[in-house]
């Protein structure tokens, strides 16, 4: 045992320092590296894949062929120049700690497996609640992600909305019981519609509430609402980053009996910026919230939270009880989520938020939306029509000829110097920008501007 003890941590300190080093090369080059791979680089992911080795290696070795390999096929999403889908860096201290956090390499279920994880996690509990501004007595359930966070959410609901009835699912199950009301948004988030069908709540059931031009949910045509209803409501389009009108549609819901969900995946965090906040204004008033760590508060992947006012909801629907589990003074995480066994994705969040402060995070905000808007101002200078108001980190921009904007895309994202795709938009096929990371800088959004120039030439000219 001894012997062994020595040699397993000689080994993984090798491993660890050659990780060291090679993500030190990594990211002093990131910026320099296209920010999608060639085509060279994918073909060179080849020599990771040899038959099913039955003899192991060298960690030091294992570690530098990953890096060799591996690196340059990666997409450079923490250089500041990704646009894409809606994708934070991460920041020093977040990355540092997720380090650390794998050396650890905790099970944080109870307290007794993972006493300083757990503690991080609550902290940063409290951290989020005040920096959003939700119900300080909300539980937070650390996911995988917004998609887990929301399916947390609408199993409290579905169950709460039971209860009322006389229901109790965790005896009864979903077989026998009567429908629940479930009013979507037009514009939900597809995770919202797969954690209802994962809930045993199927498309025919969903009451979709008409949305205007910008993706908000139209108050005037808003659908009834009882005592049987879950209301879905969004805090950010994927498109165009708008928010449903929450002060006019939460406490007419709340009147009537209804639990409110709130998808804020990244949107939310317009409630942490000072000059951002007033698009979530009467968002507290909901039940519960969807957030995520991994998108516009930069931790690491992955990382969502799951906020939910009515705490005992999460723990009954999310309870695990066995002889083996002690319980501690406070619920557990296995207990606010999905998971058993899980990986303290708080920790990166307690550092993310140590680091920045209640003032960083409000200027990163700040900061992603007034690149957002100068993406925005120069796509109307080249040439292009902006179809949102852009309000948050998001740009939705057109042209009239649709396969010359194909061409303009395609063409950006071989060029290398940024990346971006394309979505649509109220019938329209457009480009789409998320602008979410700590690392992007005006000169970023100057240097794809003119990658989207030159391509736009490029186009143009061969017309
Ligand atoms: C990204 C996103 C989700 C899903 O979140 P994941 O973290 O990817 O699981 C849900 N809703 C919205 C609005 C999103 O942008």
């Amino acid at each position: 045992m001894g012997n062994n003890k020595v040699t397993s941590n000689l080994e993984s300190l090798k491993a660890l320092s050659e990780a060291a080093r090679c993500a030190e090369e990594y990211i002093s080059g990131i910026r320099e590296q296209r920010v999608s791979p060639s085509s060279l680089e994918l073909a060179e992911l080849e020599r990771l894949n040899s038959s099913l080795p039955n003899k192991g290696q060298d960690a030091q070795q294992v570690i530098a062929d990953l890096h060799h390999y591996a690196s340059p096929a990666t997409v450079a999403s923490t250089g500041g120049r990704y646009f894409g889908l809606v994708v934070g860096g991460s920041t020093p201290a977040a990355m540092g700690a997720s380090i650390l956090n794998a050396a650890w390499d905790q099970v944080a279920v109870l307290e007794s497996s993972a006493p300083s994880a757990i503690y991080l996690e609550r902290i940063a509990a409290q951290w989020l609640l005040q920096l959003l501004e939700l119900p300080e007595e909300s539980s937070v359930g650390f996911t995988t992600g917004s998609s887990m966070a929301n399916m947390v959410c609408l199993a409290a609901a579905r169950n709460r909305q039971y209860e009322r009835m006389d229901i109790d699912l965790a005896r009864t199950g979903l077989a026998g019981a009567p429908p629940l009301r479930i009013v979507v948004s037009a514009e939900s988030h597809v995770t919202v519609h797969k954690a209802l069908s994962i809930l045993g709540i199927g498309k025919d059931q969903l009451v979709k509430a008409p949305c205007d031009n910008q993706g908000r949910v139209r108050v005037d045509t808003f659908p009834e609402l009882d005592e049987t209803t879950i209301v879905c409501l969004q805090a950010g389009n994927v498109n165009s980053g708008h928010f449903d009108p929450f002060k006019e549609i939460i406490p007419m819901a709340r009147a009537a009996g209804a639990w409110v969900h709130v998808d804020g995946a990244f949107g939310l965090w317009a409630a942490a910026s000072p000059k951002q906040r007033h698009l979530t204004a009467g968002v507290a008033l909901a039940d519960s919230w969807a957030v995520d760590g991994h998108k516009w508060l930069n931790t690491p992947y992955d990382c969502g939270v799951a906020i939910c006012s009515e705490a005992q909801m999460v723990h009954r629907v999310m309870t695990t009880q066995a002889p083996y589990l002690q319980a501690g003074v406070q619920v557990p995480p296995k207990d606010m989520v999905p998971e058993f066994s899980r990986r303290a994705r708080g920790v990166e969040v307690w550092a993310a938020i140590q680091e920045m402060g209640s003032e960083g995070v409000a200027a990163l905000v700040e900061r992603c939306c007034g690149f957002a808007r100068q993406f925005a101002d120069g796509l109307a200078k080249l040439g292009f029509e902006i179809l949102n108001e852009v309000v948050l980190n998001q740009v939705v921009a057109s042209i009239n000829d649709e396969s010359a904007l194909q061409q303009i895309v395609r063409i950006v994202q071989e060029e290398g110097v940024c990346w971006f795709g394309t979505t649509v938009w109220q019938g329209r096929v457009a480009l789409r920008l998320s602008v979410s990371s700590w690392a992007t800088s005006a000169e970023d959004i100057a240097l794809s501007l003119d990658s989207i120039r030159r391509a736009m030439e490029q186009v143009l000219e061969a017309k």
